[in-house]
């Protein structure tokens, strides 16, 4: 990790936090589901480069698809998570099956700008992915996990689901406005993850995000072993992997 990057963190206010509590409760867009084998996303956001060789491919070997949520802005560039995926590295995941979804262009927090900014953001990554030659996108995750009441309702009519970092598996139910994802990083929750995978009800559906999959990676990524690891528990288990867009399909049929 660079020690010299400064690294956004949302506002530990207060008021911010308040918010925090009550924005999962407003808004929401809820469905149930009756599932007989769980289901387990995996979501890859930003995206840094070490994804495509130690996430992607790995998955691939599998015949399972992720969804990677891209900030174009941050294409090419380099941060603390190493280098960014090329738009190249996003056409070939497109065309390989995975699912490229909105995550805005600028990586902004959305709950900290006007909302006309915000909206204008996220319309500026859905040209960005037009011109890459990509569909619309099905989902969206919000950056750092924030959002609005405003913001959920309105994005709603345009993405089959918006995804948080709220963690937790969705066991018969999920609000598709604000979707759990459960941190796959490295550190002391590692084990947990992999006991929750293994112990997974039947009817649930877990998703996973991460970002830098490298050795020595930052505290928002993991290791090439421990994807490893997840996916030998997915596996043990026997979980069926979807991305979230199709997730979404199947949980919707099934209720
Ligand atoms: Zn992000």
């Amino acid at each position: 990790m660079m020690a010299s990057v400064t690294v956004y963190e949302p506002s530990k206010s207060l008021p911010k936090r308040i918010a925090r509590r009550l924005t999962p409760l407003r808004g929401r867009r809820i469905v149930r589901f009756n599932l007989d084998r769980p289901i387990i996303s995996f979501s890859f956001d930003d995206c840094p480069k070490s994804v495509v060789e130690n996430g992607l491919s790995k998955l691939d070997a599998h015949n399972w698809k992720s969804t990677i949520y891209i900030s174009s802005g941050l294409l090419g560039t380099i941060n603390h998570h190493g280098e960014q995926m090329s738009k190249t590295d996003v056409i070939t995941a497109h065309t390989s099956g995975h699912e490229i979804g909105g995550h805005s262009y600028s990586h902004i927090d959305l709950s900290e700008i006007p909302f006309s900014e915000a909206m204008q953001d996220i319309e500026t990554n859905r040209a960005a992915f037009e011109d890459m030659g990509l569909p619309p996108s099905r989902t969206f995750a919000y950056p750092f996990g924030q959002t609005l009441s405003r913001l959920k309702t309105q994005l709603a009519s345009d993405y089959d689901g918006l995804r948080g970092i709220s963690s937790g598996a969705m066991v018969g139910r999920a609000d598709l406005n604000q979707i759990n994802s459960t941190p796959l990083f490295s550190g002391e929750d590692f084990k947990t993850l992999i006991k929750q995978i293994e112990t997974l009800p039947d009817n649930a559906w877990l998703t996973l995000f991460t970002h830098d999959i490298q050795n020595s990676p930052t505290q928002w990524g993991c290791t090439p072993e421990e994807i490893d690891a997840v996916i030998s528990a997915v596996k043990a288990r026997g979980a069926e992997v979807l991305t979230i867009a199709d997730a979404i399909q199947k949980l919707k049929a099934s209720s």
